[in-house]
C-alpha cells in the first residue's frame, strides 16, 4: 500500500477536515529551504513547516549535535537532576535576553510555555497574598496555543470557538492592526491605549496580567502593531502594577528583524514564552523566562508556594543541544545578512505587487511579510483551501488564512528563491484579485 493510503488508514492530522481535506504531501527528505516528496518535487518552505524551521531543513550542523548527544544521555528526570546542555542553554538564552530575565522554565511547545505564564502569573498574586486578582486581559485576534488556558486567553478565535463555555474568562481588548502606508496607525494606538486604560483604571486591582503577541498576532491573521504601541503598553500597565506577558512563541528567535520582540519594542516585560524557532524546528521544545521577582515570589517552606507544573519531557537534553547549536548559528554575522535580506526583498516585492494588483494591507515585520486579498472568505474556506493546492501546484508551501497571504520563510532561503516565489504569488493572485 502506498503511503497516502496507509497515512489515510490510521492517522488523524492536526487542524484538518478529513471528509473534504486534500490527500496529504508524502515528504521524502528536506533540503535548505525545500522539502522534496517522492517523486523529486520540490517545495519552498515559504512558512517554515509552521514557523519552526530558521536554518533549513535537516541541517547539518544540527543533526550532528543531536546525534552526538544521543550517545551520551538522550533523556533524564528534571526534577532533583540537571544536565550540561540544560544549563548552557538557559544561560545562552538569558544572555541573549535583556538582562532583567533571571530564570528559565522548560516545557516542550508554545501552548505549555503558554499555561506555565499563566499560572505563574495567577500564582504569583496569590503568593503575595492578592487572592482577589484574578482576570487576565487579551487582545482581539490573538492565538495562544490550543490547550485549554491558551484558548481561554485566546478565544473568540475560529479555533477554540467549540469550547467557549468550557474557557475562563478573559477581557479582551482591540488590537491596532497596522500595515504599510496606513495614515491613522498613531490614532489607532491611541484608541486601544485608552481603552486599555479605562479598563485598568476600573480593574487592576483585580487583573493578574496582560498577554499579548508581541508587534505580530500569527494564527489570526499576521496582524502587525507597531514597537511604540508597545512601549506604551508597557508603561501603561506598568503603571498599574499588572504584570504583562509576551508570547513571543513565534516572534522569537529574529522573526521581526531583531533576536526577540521585546528588544526591538525596547520593552522588558514580567514573562517571556519562547517556542517554534527554539531548536531551528528540529525538536520539541520551549521556555518560559521571567525576571527575579516573579521567581522569588515562589520561594517558601511550603509547597503550596511552589510552581506545581512539569513536564515528562521538560529541558529534554537533545532539543537543549539542537537548540544551542540554532542559537549559535543565528548569531552568525551571515545568518543576520539573510533575515535583513528577507525583510529588504519583503518590502521591494510587496510594493511591487501593490503596483500591479490590487491586494490590500500590505505589511512587513521582519522576516514576516502579509496582505490581504481583497475577497472576503474565511479560515479553512473552499477559496483558500484551493489557492494553497494551486501554490503547492507551482512549488510553492504557503498556507493563507483565510484572505490572508503570508510569507515566514526560514533564514536560509536565497534571494532569488524569494523573489521567484513572489513571481509565482502575482501571477496566481492576479486572477483573483483583477
Ligand atoms: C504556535 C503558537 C502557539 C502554540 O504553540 P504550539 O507549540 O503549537 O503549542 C502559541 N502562541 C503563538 C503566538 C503561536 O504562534
Amino acid at each position: 500500500m502506498n503511503l497516502v493510503a496507509r497515512d489515510q488508514k490510521s492517522i488523524w492530522h492536526p487542524l484538518t477536515q478529513h471528509q473534504t481535506a486534500a490527500p496529504p504531501v508524502p515528504i521524502a527528505r528536506g533540503e535548505g529551504a525545500y522539502l522534496i516528496d517522492y517523486d523529486e518535487n520540490r517545495y519552498l518552505d515559504l512558512i517554515s513547516s509552521w514557523w519552526v524551521n530558521l536554518h533549513g531543513h535537516a541541517n547539518p550542523e544540527i543533526a550532528q549535535a543531536i546525534y552526538q548527544q544521543a550517545l551520551k544521555l538522550e533523556q533524564v528526570i528534571f526534577a532533583g537532576f540537571t544536565h550540561e546542555p540544560a544549563v548552557s542553554l538557559a544561560e545562552k538564552l538569558l544572555s541573549l535576553l535583556p538582562s532583567v530575565y533571571t530564570k528559565v522554565f522548560y516545557s516542550d511547545n508554545g501552548s505549555t510555555a503558554i499555561e506555565i505564564a499563566l499560572k505563574m502569573a495567577y500564582q504569583y498574586w496569590r503568593n503575595k497574598g492578592e487572592e482577589q486578582r484574578r482576570r487576565f486581559v487579551s487582545f482581539q485576534n490573538s492565538y495562544h496555543g490550543d490547550t485549554f488556558g491558551a484558548m481561554s486567553v485566546g478565544r473568540e478565535n475560529v479555533f477554540s470557538s467549540q469550547f467557549d463555555d468550557l474557557l475562563f474568562a478573559v477581557d479582551k481588548i482591540s488590537f491596532p492592526a497596522t500595515w504599510m502606508q496606513d495614515e491613522i496607525t498613531v490614532e489607532k494606538e491611541q484608541m486601544v491605549l485608552n481603552e486599555m486604560e479605562t479598563f485598568l483604571k476600573k480593574h487592576a486591582h483585580e487583573t493578574a496580567a496582560v498577554i499579548i503577541e508581541p508587534l505580530l498576532q500569527g494564527a489570526c491573521g499576521m496582524n502587525m502593531c507597531t514597537p511604540r504601541f508597545l512601549k506604551n503598553l508597557e508603561m501603561l500597565v506598568r503603571q498599574h502594577d499588572v504584570l504583562m506577558i509576551y508570547d513571543e512563541v513565534l516572534t522569537g528567535f529574529g522573526r521581526t528583524g531583531e533576536l526577540f520582540a521585546c528588544i526591538k519594542a525596547q520593552t522588558t516585560p514580567d514573562i517571556v514564552c519562547l517556542a517554534k524557532g527554539l531548536t531551528g524546528g528540529f525538536l520539541p521544545l520551549a521556555v518560559t523566562t521571567c525576571h527575579e521577582k516573579i521567581y522569588e515570589a515562589f520561594l517558601g517552606d511550603n509547597f503550596n508556594y511552589t510552581l506545581a507544573h512539569g513536564h515528562t519531557f521538560s529541558a529534554n537534553p537533545l532539543g537543549c543541544v539542537a537548540a544551542l547549536k540554532s542559537l549559535e548559528i543565528l548569531t552568525r554575522p551571515e545568518t543576520l545578512q539573510q533575515i535583513a535580506m528577507i525583510e529588504r526583498v519583503h518590502k521591494e516585492e510587496l510594493m511591487q505587487l501593490q503596483v500591479e494588483t490590487n491586494i490590500e494591507r500590505a505589511r512587513v515585520c521582519g522576516t514576516v511579510a502579509a496582505f490581504d486579498l481583497a475577497t472576503h472568505t474565511s479560515y479553512g474556506s473552499n477559496f483558500s483551501l484551493a489557492l494553497r493546492s494551486q501554490f503547492l501546484k507551482r512549488g510553492l508551501l504557503l498556507r493563507p488564512l483565510g484572505n490572508v497571504i503570508y510569507f515566514l520563510p526560514p533564514y536560509c532561503v536565497t534571494e532569488a528563491e524569494l523573489r521567484h516565489a513572489y513571481k509565482i504569488v502575482m501571477q496566481e493572485i492576479q486572477g483573483v484579485t483583477a
